[in-house]
């Protein structure tokens, strides 16, 4: 069994060390420095990286981790030219072995086209880099809302207790922006606990797909409440997501 330490970089950047008693693999190294850091405090040779998209912000380690250790970095499929030194690229339904855990590939396109997830059923985990934040979802940056509502249903589809592990904090403000939307108690509550947690340093990762599925208004564009509360009572998920996303954008 792993345990999963969560890594700052950046601003607001969340990498993922998964790790047993001496081997570790990465998920999106932002940076080199704090990955590095924690590889040699707890002694592990790092076997694997894992890249969501190709972003920046989520590769930014990738050239000097793979100098150090010589690991394989294991990036999607149709990022083919946009990420270097890939020695394994995947796509949909991919099953990889690794460190000895299977690990689902889920394709969800929409913040870019190439984007992927990577679920760990026995560690009841799901690495959703920018397509599903806490309370949110990724910028349409290549692709379409329908791509983006699509990939979103698809992690919806797992079982409710997977723990969702972002790419970003982001939590806050995107609460902030589900309350102007919908206005109910829940969310209101959430807000206190999120400011309490940012006053404090403090994490709002991971958060269970359960409380995101009550939540986020970004996996909910097909509840008949969120519609209404858009005046888009008789409007089809498609358009209702498009709605707050364009909301979103613009908050
Ligand atoms: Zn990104
Ligand atoms: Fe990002």
């Amino acid at each position: 069994m792993y345990n999963i330490e969560i890594i700052n970089c950046l601003s607001d950047n969340y990498s993922y060390i998964c790790f047993n008693d001496n081997e570790a693999f990465v998920v999106d190294p932002s940076e080199y420095t704090p990955i590095k850091n924690f590889l040699l405090e707890k002694k592990l040779d790092l076997k694997f990286i894992l890249n969501t998209h190709h972003h920046h912000d989520h590769i930014g380690g990738n050239r000097e981790l793979k100098k150090d250790y010589d690991c394989k970095i294991i990036a999607p499929k149709k990022d083919e030219k946009n990420i270097p030194d890939v020695d394994i690229f995947v796509e949909q339904d991919n099953i990889l072995n690794i460190l000895d855990t299977s690990c689902q590939v889920f394709e969800v396109p929409g913040h870019t086209l190439g984007h992927i997830a990577f679920y760990f059923e026995a560690l009841d985990a799901a690495f959703t880099g920018d397509t599903l934040f806490s309370l949110g979802c990724g910028r349409l940056f290549e692709g379409t809302p329908e791509m983006m509502w699509n990939s979103l249903l698809k992690i919806r589809s797992l079982p409710e207790n997977t723990k969702i592990y972002c790419g970003h904090e982001y939590t806050l403000s995107n609460a902030r922006f589900i309350a102007s939307v919908v206005n109910n108690d829940s969310i209101e509550e959430k807000i206190k606990i999120l400011e309490r947690l940012r006053n404090s340093n403090g994490r709002s990762i991971p958060t269970l797909l359960s409380d995101e599925m009550d939540l986020n208004l970004f996996l909910k564009a097909d509840n008949n409440e969120v519609a209404r509360a858009l005046g888009m009572e008789h409007a089809n998920a498609l358009d209702v997501f498009t709605r707050l996303r364009s909301l979103k954008d613009n908050f």
